[in-house]
């Protein structure tokens, strides 16, 4: 705790595993030998490096960039990388441990890494995009490849940019090797039902939860924080399974429909045109805007999706779902519930669904793209759904069975802890103390 002092996100999110493992511990005595809490917790490889770019306006602008490759024992290191204004060390340490244990929990070979940049997307012209991720990939190609590391999108990197930054890759390397990013464009190498799969993956890990405890999830009302990748592919998943989304948000205020959000019209106003959720209201006058952060908690439903960001459910925006008679809170995005928030929510009953296991889906599809460009075959939409829709089932059961294992009833929180904790901590014991 005393060398991450300064990383209050990353010191957040180990506290939390750790705190789950306990009972694990004292079981097995060799883990704690073999000093293996304080190795998981220290990146294999941080690499931080200088990104100059020139503007459309011809100015010279130096973003920083990083790539944390932070544990590569269960395969190449895996994860997303971010360009958002925020982006800095504490974030991205955080990103790449819970994505270390994300990745265990898929149950497919992969190890966990993060990465990403300050630099921030909105607002700039294609070409100035482009030439950002020209100049990201010029240094960081020499640090990944289909073996070594896999780096995807996350907030701020879409298509768009993986696009970019494999053109250079490829072009540096003098190689097509597919399977160095995924999030690819379906066109050329990306994987049918990727953009999908975090979404999708989240409601199918929701119904297995709500079919446990004999709640039925067709009709019940729903709020999203967000309105990117995850939030929209959860919006239209949620309506398929017959619930009704209310409000959904952006990081300056959201939108509420009685009527219910119109998820075509949100797809097409947030993926293909690029508006801001305001411009809702334009063909749906029966909808009201709400300026501010974190006001979407205040909407009375029976689940809430935090799709957004880190810490995006705070002790308040608690309390005003469970005054509102909130049934379950479901993680779509990474560590979006803070601790306080989540003990509390836990303590009045409400089923909670932690982000390394509900929001895995996204992964483990990236994983299956990985084997698909490895093979050199692609697979219909269809099939990657049946996979997606098998793995998320076996962590919502590889989750509760831990957590009656060890002591905890049916907390799904210190179950995926202790599952993913599990894999890694035997993985690196059986290739040694180094
Ligand atoms: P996108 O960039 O597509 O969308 C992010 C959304 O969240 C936007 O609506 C954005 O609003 C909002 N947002 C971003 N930062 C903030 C902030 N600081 N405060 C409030 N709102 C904010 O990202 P994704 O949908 O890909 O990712 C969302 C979350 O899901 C992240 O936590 C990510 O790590 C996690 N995740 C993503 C996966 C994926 O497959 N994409 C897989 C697993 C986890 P605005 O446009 O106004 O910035």
């Amino acid at each position: 705790k005393a060398r991450n002092s300064h990383e209050p996100e990353f010191i957040q999110a180990v506290e939390e595993v750790f705190h789950s493992i306990a009972p694990v511990l004292e079981q097995h005595p060799e883990f704690e030998k073999a000093n293996i809490l304080e190795r998981m917790a220290e990146p294999e490889r941080t690499i931080i490096f200088r990104v100059p770019w020139t503007n459309d306006k011809g100015e010279l602008i130096v973003n920083r960039g990083y790539r944390i490759q932070f544990n590569g024992v269960r395969g190449p290191y895996k994860g997303g990388f971010r360009f958002h204004p925020s982006v800095n060390l504490s974030i991205l340490k955080f990103l790449g441990f819970e994505q270390t244990f994300k990745n265990a929990l898929t149950g497919r070979p992969i190890g966990g890494g993060k990465g990403g940049a300050d630099f921030d997307p909105k607002g700039k012209s294609d070409a100035e995009v482009m030439r950002f991720c020209q100049s990201f990939m010029t240094e960081l190609f020499r640090h990944i490849g289909p073996d070594v590391d896999v780096p995807a999108g996350d907030i701020g990197v879409g298509a768009r940019e993986i696009g970019y930054l494999f053109g250079q890759y490829r072009r540096l390397k003098g190689a097509y090797e597919a399977g160095v990013l995924t999030g690819k464009h379906v066109i050329y190498g990306g994987a049918l039902g990727r953009k999908e799969a975090t979404g999708f993956g989240l409601l199918y890990f929701t119904k297995a939860m709500f079919d446990q405890n004999l709640i039925e999830l067709a009709g019940k009302t729903a709020i999203i924080s967000g309105s990117g990748n995850v939030a929209l592919y959860t919006a239209v998943k949620a309506q398929e399974f017959g619930v009704k989304i209310l409000a959904m948000s952006d990081s300056a205020g959201y939108v509420y429909d009685p009527a219910g959000i119109d998820v075509k019209a949100m797809i097409d106003l947030k993926e293909v045109r690029h508006g801001r959720i305001k411009e809702y209201l334009e063909d749906h006058p029966s909808a009201k805007y709400v300026e501010g952060l974190r006001k979407i908690w205040g909407v009375k439903c029976d689940i809430a999706f935090p799709c957004a960001t880190q810490n995006d459910i705070d002790l308040e925006s608690a309390k005003m779902l469970v005054a509102n008679g909130v049934l379950a809170v479901c993680e779509g995005a990474n560590m979006p519930t803070t601790y306080e928030a989540m003990t509390y929510l836990m303590d009045k009953g409400v089923l909670l669904t932690p982000a390394k296991a509900s929001n895995a889906g996204g992964v483990a599809i990236s994983a299956v793209e990985m084997t698909q460009n490895s093979m050199r075959q692609s697979m219909t939409f269809e099939e990657v759904d049946t996979i997606l829709k098998t793995i998320m089932n076996n962590i919502y059961r590889d989750s509760l069975n831990a957590s009656i294992k060890y002591g905890y009833g049916h907390d799904l929180v210190a179950g995926a802890n202790i599952v993913s904790f599990l894999r890694i901590a035997e993985s690196m014991m059986l290739q040694g103390d180094y």
